[in-house]
């Protein structure tokens, strides 16, 4: 096999390109030096079509390949610009790598395969590179997957939520495929026309499909599916029904604590210091010193006790069961609203409106734990991608960790 063959093979550089020296630099990087075969038409960078040479661009400039056994290895090359008639002066296409990119494809692949899988420090410390710019290497190859992938084909039932990041201040709709629980589709803001953009993407036709949506009972999410998707059913999301309940009871827990510091009730205050997670969590959870507590709080103050009682049996609507759970979703709202603990009665009226999209989650057999399993994963995604300074890295390890996509590494099949 001829010495350029093989060095093409190793750098992932396809036929079209001609290497026209292999050198060694004095930082210890093997450097291909290349040219595009004689002859070949040059291209848009941003949109590949056919474009006359404009000028010399930024003159030669290097891509990070993948490394050579432990040496670091580049492509170098001209960078002239074309004229593309849409994009005016633009640098020309390269095979070898995405447009903007400073690595090659197979270092940008390998990055997000191993991005799937590994911690950051381990990504960036193995490929030499900042975790910032692993960022941005996701987000270009994730968009050339956008663009390409048909992921929407059979989607019928599915569930639109919001996520905050940068301490709240920033939102994002993420939309679940209830079908697997995987990530559909990540968009920035949380507006109707941050929605609308998830429904121009699927069109007309899959938005006809759509059965089931399931939301927060936002109304702008309501009006943006009754404009887009004619014979979708809304239900209310049940983590969102739940946690209005659990609110009802934390502020019941609050006013208590209150009344019994202005009272210097020490007895009360007792009872009611740390008792928050004894009330809040799931009773299967509690610890042994919770359920202690749970057991003082039942004995010395009868009316946060039943405002736990009133918040386990909304959840218990939730447990897997029949349709019959309608029922006692109706026994519930009465008993709310007769309690006469008037932050259950205020969640009453709240909920009471959303009785009926929420008897369509009981009746399609929405569970909780995919919304509220994918809360708590976006959670750590965000926190694990804080150094990348970038929502739209944000969004695209969002799609690589929940989403229907497995990158695969250069020249290997895609696997299980
Ligand atoms: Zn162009």
């Amino acid at each position: 096999m001829q010495d350029s063959r093989v060095w093409r093979l190793v750098l992932g550089l396809d036929s079209e390109t001609v290497i026209e020296k292999i050198v060694f630099d004095s930082d210890g990087v093997v450097v291909a030096r290349v040219r595009p075969r004689r002859g070949a038409p040059t291209r848009c960078g941003r949109c590949g079509r056919r474009a006359p040479r404009y000028d010399r661009g930024e003159g030669r400039r290097r891509w990070r390949a993948l490394d050579v056994g432990t040496l670091r290895a580049c492509i170098e090359a001209e960078s002239p610009r074309v004229n593309c008639a849409e994009h005016g002066p633009t640098v020309a296409a390269v095979r070898w790598a995405r447009h903007g990119a400073r690595h090659s494809r197979q270092f940008d692949q390998t990055v997000t395969w191993l991005a799937r899988y590994c911690a950051k420090r381990t990504v960036a410390f193995l490929f030499r590179v900042a975790w910032e710019t692993v960022g941005s290497i996701m987000t270009r190859a994730m968009a050339d997957v956008d663009a390409v992938r048909d992921r929407w084909d059979n989607v019928r039932r599915i569930g639109i939520d919001e996520v905050s990041y940068q301490k709240g201040h920033k939102y994002l709709v993420v939309v679940v495929n209830h079908a697997n629980g995987q990530l559909l589709w990540v968009g920035k803001g949380r507006t109707k026309k941050t929605l609308g953009e998830f429904f121009t993407a699927l069109g007309e036709q899959r938005c006809a499909r759509i059965a089931l949506v399931s939301a927060d009972g936002a109304d702008w999410i309501a009006d943006m599916v009754g404009l887009n998707c004619p014979n979708a059913e809304l239900c209310l999301d049940p983590f969102h029904a739940v946690s209005w309940v659990t609110e009802a009871l934390d502020k019941v827990r609050r006013r208590l604590v209150g009344e019994a510091r202005r009272t210097k009730n020490e007895a009360m205050l007792d009872t009611l210091n740390h008792a928050r997670w004894a009330v809040l969590k799931n009773p299967n959870r509690l610890t042994e010193r919770q359920q202690r507590k749970l057991a003082d709080i039942q004995h010395v103050n009868q009316q946060l006790y039943r405002a736990y009682l009133l918040k386990e049996q909304f959840r218990a609507i939730f447990a897997p069961g029949g349709e019959e759970r309608i029922l006692t979703l109706d026994e519930w709202l009465i008993w709310a609203s007769r309690s006469r603990i008037p932050e259950f009665v205020d969640a009453a009226r709240k909920i009471r409106p959303y009785r009926d999209d929420i008897a369509s989650t009981l009746t399609h057999r929405l569970t909780n734990a995919l919304v509220e399993g994918l809360n708590g994963r976006v959670r750590l995604l965000i926190n694990i991608a804080r150094g990348f300074r970038s929502v739209e890295a944000l969004m695209a390890l969002m799609q690589l960790h929940l989403g229907a996509y497995q990158p695969t590494l250069p020249g290997r099949p895609a696997h299980a």
